[in-house]
């Protein structure tokens, strides 16, 4: 294996992603880029309320990194909210959880999150029924990788 990048583990993405000041032209309006872990760091810390070390545990990073990250993020949110800039939330390095499913004849496959919400799966892709069940909502043991856009 070579140098691989670090990818922070996320459970959720935002559904609303870009956030704008009221009365700013847009010719005016200045953007600041949100990455999906920095937003994961802050719902993780300041919605969810957990410890550090717990959301650092969560995402998969040391305790300084996840610090690094949360501390970026609320940067940058300050940053937006104060001087009246946009905020986009897109990209970064993360590693995305999956929902499993079974069928009824016990195909089992896996479908990321991201996937999920454009379009849930409503049929096994080996046999077509559309008898199907989430096995595990939220793994947390199992991840696909998928490279933030
Ligand atoms: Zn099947």
């Amino acid at each position: 294996m070579g140098r691989q990048p670090l990818w922070r583990r996320v459970d959720f993405l935002p559904r609303v992603t870009y956030f704008k000041p009221a009365g700013v032209p847009l010719a005016h309006l200045q953007e600041v880029r949100l990455p999906i872990e920095e937003a994961e760091a802050i719902r993780l810390k300041d919605i969810e309320g957990l410890e550090q070390k717990d959301c650092a545990q969560k995402m998969r990073v040391s305790r300084p990194t996840f610090a690094r990250i949360l501390l970026s993020a609320r940067q940058k949110m300050a940053d937006a909210l104060l001087n009246g800039k946009a905020i986009r939330i897109e990209g970064g390095n993360y590693e995305m959880t999956v929902r499993r499913f079974r069928c009824g004849s016990g195909h089992e496959w896996e479908v990321p999150f991201e996937e999920m919400i454009k379009e849930p799966p409503e049929l096994c892709p080996t046999c077509s029924t559309p008898d199907i069940m989430v096995l595990r909502p939220w793994s947390a043991s199992r991840g696909r990788r998928l490279r933030g856009r």
